[in-house]
């Protein structure tokens, strides 16, 4: 399947086995977006598609809230 990216349609992407970077989408921190290639196969909307900083920054709420004893109770 060719990969392109999920934001601007971009097809030049740096392909690596798992993943893949668009060059001219940066995040905030100027880094280039990165995308799983398993999660781009995955979703059917591909402009859904989340990056690899998207889905840490997520985890990471979901850290903070298992660290709660109060919400944990409710997993
Ligand atoms: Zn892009």
């Amino acid at each position: 399947m060719p990969y392109y990216c999920p934001r601007c349609g971009n097809k030049k992407i740096i392909e690596y086995s798992k993943s893949f970077d668009c060059p001219k989408c940066l995040d905030n921190e100027g880094f280039p977006h990165e995308f799983d290639k398993e999660d781009f196969d995955k979703i059917e909307d591909k402009s859904e598609t989340m990056s690899v900083r998207e889905k840490l920054a997520l985890l990471n709420v979901f850290d903070d809230e298992l660290k709660d004893p109060e919400k944990r109770k409710r997993f």
